[in-house]
């Protein structure tokens, strides 16, 4: 049943409910209203996150958002004394520590050479890049134990004498090959002899192994800093970034790089 008066209550209700819409419209409206029409800002920040706040919104766990620049490169970000850090830096003031370390993660590369898992791949990686460009390069040697290493001091001291040996081989315990991080490559006719930095191969590798994380770690004319003489097929691995770094700034050493003191001999004879 309808009494004829409802409508007419209906219809003062709504004028009643669209009158306080439109007053509250206008209380309530921001004092930017005339800027948000054009697109002008009035002074207010803006209330549109950024792309990057607003991923930092929605993922507040995850990582964050790099800056623009690039940092400066954190030369601390990894040991260099721990021997399974791939910074480690070992030389003849610099042993092993312990003396007697072998690496956990040894994988075969090929020809019963081991190296630990991350140069492995790494080493695959600069054979494949290297065959792309047309160069063959073969691993001569990898990961030597204390005890091998032992017995190559040895043998060149009965040939070299004491000095001689020194200049081309490493006490036990003092070389880059414990470390299962260092492999000497050949290729272009010429395998572990001063010879292979004159071959396309050995060219190649100086210019490009950084790219795969390895760097010519007996560079030549630093032989008073490594201790070392120049060895062109001798790679050590120390991961993309430090190798291209190393590559980008002209640093041929890590002694260098990292300002440790220069180690042509050692300590104590
Ligand atoms: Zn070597």
């Amino acid at each position: 049943m309808r009494s004829p008066g409802r409508p007419l209550l209906a219809l003062a209700l709504l004028l009643l409910v669209v009158g306080a819409a439109v007053a509250a419209a206008v209380l309530l409206r921001p004092p930017s209203f005339a800027g948000a029409l054009t697109g002008t800002p009035s002074g207010a920040p803006p209330t549109t996150p950024s792309p990057a706040a607003a991923a930092a919104t929605a993922a507040p766990a995850g990582p964050p958002t790099p800056a623009p620049a690039p940092p400066a490169f954190d030369r601390t970000q990894r040991s260099l004394d721990s021997p399974d850090s791939t910074w480690v830096v070992v030389n003849k003031l610099r042993p092993l520590d312990p003396v007697g370390y072998a690496p956990a993660d040894l994988v075969d590369v090929g020809g019963g050479h081991l190296l630990r898992a991350e140069a492995a791949l790494a080493v695959a990686d600069l054979q494949a890049e290297a065959a792309a460009a047309g160069h063959g390069i073969a691993v001569q040697s990898a990961y030597r134990s204390y005890e091998y290493q032992e017995g190559l001091f040895a043998d060149a001291v009965g040939r070299f004498g004491a000095e001689g040996a020194e200049q081309r081989s490493a006490r036990p315990g003092h070389s880059e090959h414990q470390t299962g991080l260092a492999v000497d490559v050949g290729g272009g006719g010429c395998d572990i002899e001063r010879c292979f930095g004159d071959t396309p191969e050995g060219r190649w590798v100086a210019a490009n192994a950084h790219r795969s994380g390895f760097l010519v770690r007996y560079a030549a004319g630093s032989e008073q800093i490594t201790g070392y003489q120049y060895e062109p097929w001798h790679l050590r691995y120390v991961g993309p970034e430090l190798a291209t770094e190393m590559h980008e700034t002209g640093v041929a050493t890590l002694e260098e790089f990292f300002g440790l003191p220069p180690a042509p001999e050692y300590a104590l004879g």
